[in-house]
């Protein structure tokens, strides 16, 4: 079964997305609607990058604090996307 919001929402984590343009960003779940039993596939969500107006290429689950850091490159404050 594909990565869903309903996945996202026992993540604990925010949804990890990269935009062609390089810009990589962290979108807390609420925002995206996330919570038990939505079943809303993360490939399908209207995401949009705020720089350059593309499609995210790249959304990923984390399910730790270090593969945020990892993804973000380092530890950095939570910005919407
Ligand atoms: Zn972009």
């Amino acid at each position: 079964m594909p990565d869903n919001l309903h996945t996202l929402a026992h993540s604990h984590h925010p949804l990890g997305v990269e935009c062609p343009c390089g810009r990589r960003a962290l979108v807390d779940g609420k925002v995206l609607g996330a919570h038990d039993g939505n079943m809303t596939e993360l490939d399908h969500l209207p995401l949009k990058c705020s720089v350059c107006g593309s499609r995210p290429k790249v959304v990923r689950l984390f399910y730790s604090q270090a593969d945020v850091d990892a993804f973000m490159g380092a530890p950095v404050g939570r910005v919407a996307f």
